[in-house]
């Protein structure tokens, strides 16, 4: 995608209201110096979802989701930004910019490939269906148990197999020698071998049903390569197609459902037993940009991968894709079988269809193969069962949900959920300063496991505030770096002083930030802190001064370079000072970092 210059946004902006933008999706009424309306965010019967045409901001008072006419969008459409910016462009008639010498080559060279891809794809279905070199193909696919339509459906073809066929083929068509260079069709080393010689050929379309890529899987039987893929084009990148999306596409509109297995015979052996929204990544990962496509159509997944270790490797992956985006996610596992295109050919499609009609919830499937590889009894094997789910964990926004999953977790390992609350939480929040940029909309429900340091210590004081009078002796308010933190320290220390807020209800109402309201309202609600509080307030103390001697250790270091260039004296005794005061800092630090273990990340 192209930059999007700052001159297109202003503008659409300048053509189009907010309002107009989301009325084509929402009925809205203007009350109050607002437009208003149902949130198609979050479900309600009242609205509290409010469009402000002169900030151009749409808010929702009861998910808190806001955002621009872009954002709301992206959201509604399942789109990323460019995309939205391309969407309202067209509808305000706004031209995205002017097309430089190298766009229209790059262009008209995407074109050129296109046509080329589509009109091979024809060409080598027509060779599998007639010629008398593809006998052979026509068997395989006869013993593999694929019907005559599913091949019809799919557009599989033949390429043959002498080296220079397809060279010659294209150019009697008059193809250019630049064009079969970039078409990734030939070898690097040969310009005119075909890379696909003998094999049976899957065309690799887009949603639109246009070729972009094909896959060949080897019918001699002798190549060290059963499956060959096109490399990356002009026009085709494999971490954004997903095979069998188009095949699948109108089903898996009216379906919302689409189940995932590995590979091209996998996705026909499904579509010949009824499951016609199964679809493939191409190569083992699945990658978010393919989960973004799914979403635009479908809100569940189902993952059918091969029972060896590199395809429950891949459905991990996967499942942990999908719940970081929202998407509901389960598994579906074959008894004793490798895959689904071998219970095609070995029981027929009845057989496979009994088989997939049970599926495992997505957390439920990993907990259970994580028992599976280690010993819960042992602390150890405790740790590595959890290390095995906690992403999943981490990528899950509800905060109902993922208290649902830690409660059962915790359950099966035989600890208590405060400290599956606490590991997940040193985790991430060192995650978190490493990935500053939040992916979704700027305002989200808030989620405990992902708050700062100072924000869980904050939390845990206000879950338990008669404890907050003693700790409030242990740290200085100017060490918080979390500014919504200092303002619950604010509260609290307001609160205790005038002594308010006794309940629960009551001290909720002393906070103005809708934000910190949630966030306090769901630590209420949880009761995650209770159990586990000392430990939850000590190590966030240590962390808090752990940053802070860090700094001051980063200050002194400047100030000792600085006088080392000023003084060329070594020995002078403000040096020595400095010097002596860093190795103590340092030594605090070092204790510090021990006592913290392995939850600190340099
Ligand atoms: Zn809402």
């Amino acid at each position: 995608m192209a930059k999007i210059s700052e001159s297109v946004i202003e503008q659409i902006k300048s053509r189009l209201t907010i309002s107009e933008v989301v009325s084509a999706y929402v009925n809205l009424t203007y009350r109050g110096g607002r437009h208003w309306g149902l949130c198609p965010f979050h479900h309600e019967k009242t609205a509290s979802f409010s469009v402000l045409n002169e900030k151009g901001l749409f808010h929702c008072f009861g998910c808190g989701k806001s955002g621009s006419m872009f954002d709301f969008v992206m959201e509604m459409d399942h789109l990323t930004f460019g995309e939205s910016v391309s969407v309202l462009a067209r509808k305000a008639g706004v031209e995205l910019r002017e097309e430089t010498p190298e766009d229209k080559r790059k262009r008209t060279e995407s074109e050129a490939l296109q046509e080329l891809y589509d009109r091979l794809t024809n060409s080598f279905r027509y060779i599998l269906q007639n010629s008398d070199r593809a006998a052979h193909a026509r068997r395989y696919l006869e013993n593999r148990g694929i019907s005559l339509e599913i091949q019809e459906k799919f557009g599989l073809g033949y390429a043959p197999a002498p080296s220079q066929w397809l060279y010659d083929f294209l150019t009697d068509k008059h193809y250019s020698a630049s064009l079969l260079e970039a078409s990734g069709l030939f070898s690097k080393r040969n310009e005119r071998v075909s890379i696909f010689r003998d094999r049976l050929m899957f065309p690799i379309r887009t949603w639109q049903g246009k070729t972009v890529g094909f896959g060949g899987r080897d019918l001699t039987g002798e190549s060290t390569a059963k499956y060959i893929n096109t490399p990356e084009t002009a026009i085709y990148s494999k971490r954004s197609v997903v095979y069998g999306l188009y095949e699948a596409l109108s089903e898996l509109k009216s379906r919302k459902h689409a189940i995932l297995c590995e590979g091209y015979f996998d996705v026909m052996a499904m579509h010949q037993s009824g499951f016609t929204t199964a679809v493939a990544p191409l190569g083992t990962a699945f990658t978010t940009e393919q989960c973004k496509q799914l979403h635009r159509y479908c809100d569940s997944i189902s993952t059918l991968f091969d029972s060896d270790a590199a395809g429950q490797n891949a459905t991990g992956k996967a499942l942990v894709i999908c719940q970081d985006m929202g998407i509901e996610n389960n598994v579906m596992l074959l008894d004793h079988a490798k895959d689904a295109a071998d219970v095609l050919e070995k029981n027929g499609s009845e057989a496979l269809g009994k088989m997939l009609e049970n599926k495992t919830p997505g957390f439920e499937y990993l907990v259970l193969s994580a028992i599976n590889m280690y010993d819960v009894k042992t602390p150890k094997g405790k740790s590595a069962v959890f290390s095995h789910v906690r992403s999943y964990l981490e990528a899950t926004d509800s905060e109902i949900e993922r208290q649902t999953y830690i409660h059962r977790l915790a359950e099966i390992l035989h600890v208590d959920d405060a400290s599956i609350v606490e590991d997940l939480h040193h985790r991430s929040s060192a995650q978190e300063t490493r990935k500053k940029a939040p992916e979704t909309s700027p305002v989200s429900i808030p989620n405990l496991a992902r708050v700062s340091s100072d924000m869980f210590l904050m939390l845990c004081l206000a879950t338990k505030r008669e404890e907050f009078p003693v700790i409030r002796n242990r740290i200085n308010v100017a060490d918080l770096e979390d500014s919504l933190a200092v303002d619950l320290f604010t509260l609290l220390e307001d609160a205790t002083r005038n002594d308010l807020g006794k309940t629960d209800e009551v001290f909720l109402q002393m906070i103005d930030d809708e934000r910190l309201k949630q966030l306090v309202a769901i630590s209420f609600q949880s009761g995650a802190f209770g159990h586990n509080l000392q430990k939850g307030i000590d190590s966030s103390l240590d962390r808090i001064t752990l940053r802070k001697f860090e700094k001051k250790k980063k200050a002194m270091e400047d100030i000792l370079g600085f006088a080392e260039n000023e003084t060329p004296d070594e020995n002078s005794s403000e040096i020595r000072r400095l010097v002596l005061d860093i190795q103590e800092v340092n030594q605090e630090i070092i204790r510090l970092r021990g006592r913290l273990g392995a939850g600190v990340e340099e």
